[in-house]
């Protein structure tokens, strides 16, 4: 990895100084990627983002998931990329100060599975709909049931790097029906 670029930005927890390097990272079918980091010398709060070097517009993404070979795709979601996975009722949603990372779909539906375990553990939710939908979760996350994960950026800056996935660009009207849609639930 190449380092690109040194910079500075305010730690979001204690607003001392993080001086933050970006590297540039040639991933599988030529995407270029820029991966940041940096720690705070003061709290020790770890900054780290990930997104591509070069915007495509708007776009969103669609991978469908078959098999357990499947689950091993690598996602970059941007700081600004929405996660959607309708079959699973599974939507992630940047928030305030969010940063971009790089996981597999697998490691997505095992983040999922974490929450929902522990939501269960509250006790708050029916017992045998935490049963079926950790169950459900479990077989996702090892390719035993189909679905699709969609990734919609704004930016433009997220992708999933298989030779699978399908790219498509979004005018800024179907974004905007799209994120009117997502945040009137
Ligand atoms: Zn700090």
């Amino acid at each position: 990895m190449e380092k690109i670029f040194e910079y500075e930005i305010k730690c979001p927890v204690c607003e001392n100084t993080i001086k933050v390097s970006d590297y540039l990272y040639e991933a599988p079918f030529n995407e270029k990627l820029i991966i940041s980091g940096g720690v705070c010398g003061k709290c020790g709060y770890k900054y780290s983002d990930v997104r591509l070097a070069e915007s495509r517009g708007p776009l969103r993404i669609r991978y469908i998931v078959e098999n357990e070979r499947d689950v091993n795709a690598i996602i970059v979601r941007s700081s600004t990329g929405i996660i959607r996975i309708p079959e699973l009722g599974v939507e992630i949603i940047p928030g305030i100060a969010s940063q971009g990372f790089i996981t597999t779909i697998e490691g997505i539906i095992l983040d999922v599975l974490e929450k929902a375990k522990f939501l269960c553990e509250t006790g708050e939710v029916d017992k045998n709909t935490c049963e079926e939908r950790i169950s459900m979760l479990v077989k996702a996350s090892n390719g035993e049931v189909k679905y699709t994960v969609e990734l919609i950026d704004p930016s433009g800056l997220s992708t999933i790097v298989s030779d699978k996935a399908v790219t498509e660009n979004l005018s800024y009207e179907e974004l905007e029906k799209i994120i009117a849609e997502i945040y009137s639930k």
